[in-house]
């Protein structure tokens, strides 16, 4: 008998657990020259290098699987008036739920209040911060961008330069800017839509031909999943730091509370209400593009899986999946929102900052827009975070962000899942309520 999918999935990430942690007990009190440290490096180097393959496989095919879908999908909706209304519908779901999820986050982060103690700020998490930080030899690599300079304003300006691409091929070329692509494809498909329809039959044909060997092309690196998460996960944990984890407990608790509460409550109920079909079952339709995005801790790589799980086992038309899951796996991310509230607030209490009503008022819609503009890459959320907490003036900041970058990859990882379930519901509930539409106005 074969194990389906997403047990494969599941065994891989499960023994890679156990053996990482072997490999760390094992590691405890060996020499750093003995055979046994040798064997677990060997071992380790191995894992991460196979993950590695299995990534760049992922990556490889986001391009053409992105411009052929989109560009399929918009050509498909014969003409403007068709897409204006879908995007429309698409932007004001992924906002309305990306504030619902900021909301569940500030909530619980208002409750557990993970950075006081006793109501003071927790002076132990304040020192391991300092303490965690003064260890890093090089500022964290994420922190050294351009973006970083100027206030909000700009950011939102830095946002609209970034989609506007010079030059199709190098926005094509560059991984972290997958906006800039869907852009252009986007105005290419509303272009051919506004084409006699002989006229732009051949080029649909391509695009439409060249997005099914894409899919094929996705199954295939699909059949690696088990071995690929394998490769991720065994490094990651082999190498996750002890000693903050403990200290920030209550904050990881928080953090995976109001990502389990949206993911797995919130989400299925407004999918159910406004889709009309099982919220629950199409978190199991979802199931091999959570684990991907788990072990992966990135949107995009997940995109190809994302857009398979959506159409073969949520059924979703390719009509709609095609636009709406790369634009959902670049702008609309509510794990990263809720993610981005939670830990600014949390920051403010370590230090000592009381931040009023107003305050977190401002936080919140910072949240939401810079969520936007994150990168579905790992980490890549910890700038955007930077930028809110030096905007509001809230002591140490870097201190803080180069001590949660430390322990960022298992919240990375959850909140990227969230993310692109968040991306998979609102492509069904447009889905759906598209085809009621044409089945109530074929009835006319
Ligand atoms: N890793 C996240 C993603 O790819 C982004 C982040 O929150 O850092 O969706």
């Amino acid at each position: 008998m074969k194990l389906k999918p997403h047990w494969q999935i599941l065994i891989a990430l499960i023994s890679a657990t156990l053996l990482a942690l072997a490999a760390r007990y094992l590691a405890r009190d060996a020499a750093a020259d003995s055979g046994k440290m040798i064997f677990i490096h060997a071992l380790v180097r191995t894992a991460g290098y196979i993950g590695n393959l299995f990534m760049l496989a992922l990556k490889m095919i986001i391009v053409p699987l992105v411009a052929s879908s989109i560009i399929a999908g918009i050509a498909s909706l014969h003409g403007v008036k068709g897409f204006g209304r879908l995007l429309g519908k698409t932007m004001a779901l992924y906002m309305i739920t990306g504030v619902i999820a900021i909301f569940i986050g500030l909530s619980l982060v208002n409750i557990i209040r993970p950075g006081l103690q006793n109501g003071k700020p927790n002076e132990a998490i304040a020192a391991a911060f300092h303490h965690q930080a003064s260890q890093a030899a090089a500022p964290p690599k994420v922190l050294n961008s351009d973006a970083l300079e100027g206030g909000f304003i700009r950011q939102m300006a830095v946002f609209f330069e970034r989609m506007i691409p010079e030059n199709i091929f190098t926005a094509a070329a560059d991984n972290g800017n997958l906006l800039a692509l869907i852009f252009f494809c986007i105005l290419f498909g509303v272009a051919m839509t506004a084409l006699p329809h002989d006229r732009v039959r051949p080029l649909t044909d391509v695009f439409n031909a060249t997005n099914d060997a894409m899919i094929v092309l996705t199954n295939w690196i699909m059949v690696l999943t088990p071995i690929g998460v394998f490769g991720l996960i065994l490094p990651v944990v082999y190498e996750s730091g002890g000693g903050l984890f403990i200290q920030l407990g209550k904050y990881f608790v928080t953090v995976l509370l109001a990502l389990s509460l949206h993911l797995f409550l919130v989400m299925p109920v407004i999918t159910g209400w406004l889709s009309g079909r099982n919220g629950w079952s199409h978190l199991k339709h979802m199931r091999e593009a959570l684990f991907t995005a788990f072990s992966t801790a990135s949107s995009s790589a997940t995109l190809p899986v994302t857009m398979r799980c959506t159409e073969e086992n949520a059924g979703v038309s390719k009509k709609v999946s095609g636009f709406t899951l790369p634009l959902g796996a670049t702008v609309n991310m509510n794990g990263t929102a809720l993610y981005e509230c939670v830990a600014v607030i949390f920051v403010a209490q370590v230090m000592g900052m009381h931040l009023g009503f107003g305050q977190q008022l401002i936080i919140v819609l910072s949240a939401l827009l810079t969520s936007v503009g994150v990168a579905g890459i790992p980490s890549a959320s910890m700038v955007a975070i930077l930028i809110i907490l030096k905007n509001s003036a809230i002591p140490n900041a870097e201190v803080a962000i180069a001590a949660l970058l430390s322990v960022d990859r298992l919240l990375d990882m959850s909140r990227t899942a969230v993310n692109i379930y968040g991306d998979s519901c609102v492509a069904l509930i447009v889905d759906c309520q598209e085809n009621e539409r044409e089945q109530c106005l074929a009835a006319v």
